[in-house]
């Protein structure tokens, strides 16, 4: 580690976690979930992988163009249940088998079995235990407030966390400027003593590097959306600003904040 990153660290008071794919495998639930709502329901003709796959490239377009249909993404903000069935509406539409009634099935099943596979990365409450004891925690995620909420309650870590900031609650998201200022705020923390651990170079770690806290990017080989056409986890880049610590895993934080 650099000697300016080790200096960034050794300041931290408090720090901000992201949820999804940092403290808990959520793509990992999203896929398993997506079988076996398949599965359950089968789209007749069409194989468990030929609906995943589907699936996955109505997703590329949609997430890509929801912030610019300002009622869907009103309405995403506090319920994940239009857009999750109106993605399942376009994956029937794409397999030539328009249903309303059978994608609101199938959108209910995924998010129930999506739910049911959500767990926390196997060392996630050891470093929450760890950290919680010297640091205050908080939690920044993006998504629908119902669905985020849902998540920290089937994870179990709201006793860990001294503030929430959900995209679907303030109705703004990361990597917004304003986001990192209120976390900041609540925290009664200067930039420089805040950390922001997540695995969204994009949302989680350029803008934190930008507003001034110290960066740990969890990066992992799991971490591969089902939309994914290349089947492997975000590149690290070569050029550019980088976080001050890439881990694989959450409790290789430890040790670079004396713990
Ligand atoms: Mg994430």
């Amino acid at each position: 580690m650099n000697p300016a990153a080790k200096e960034r660290l050794s300041k931290v008071k408090a720090i901000y976690f992201d949820l999804d794919d940092t403290l808990c495998g959520y793509w990992d639930a999203s896929k398993k979930g997506l079988r076996e709502a398949f599965e359950l329901n089968p789209i007749p003709g069409v194989s468990t992988d030929d609906a995943i796959a589907a699936w996955g490239g109505a997703f590329q377009g949609f997430s890509r163009d929801l912030k610019k249909i300002p009622d869907l993404y009103d309405a995403y903000l506090t319920s994940g249940e239009p857009t999750r069935t109106h993605q399942m509406r376009l994956t029937l539409e794409g397999l030539g088998q328009p249903s309303d009634e059978f994608a609101a099935r199938l959108s209910q099943a995924y998010m129930e079995r999506r739910d049911a596979n959500l767990k926390l990365f196997p060392d996630a409450i050891s470093v929450l235990d760890t950290l919680s004891q010297r640091f205050k925690i908080g939690l920044i995620t993006n998504g629908p407030a119902d669905i985020q909420n849902q998540e920290i309650d089937t994870t179990g870590i709201r006793n860990y966390l001294h503030a929430i900031f959900i995209e679907g609650e303030q109705r703004v998201g990361k990597p917004e400027k304003i986001v990192f200022d209120r976390a900041a705020a609540a925290m009664e923390c200067d930039p420089e003593g805040l950390l922001m651990v997540g695995n969204s170079l994009h949302h989680d770690i350029l803008p934190a590097i930008d507003f001034g806290w110290a960066t740990v990017w969890t990066h992992r080989a799991t971490d591969v959306p089902p939309s994914s056409k290349t089947g492997k986890p975000e590149p690290i880049p070569t050029e550019g600003p980088l976080p001050d610590l890439i881990v694989n895993h959450l409790s290789e934080i430890l040790p670079y904040l004396e713990l």
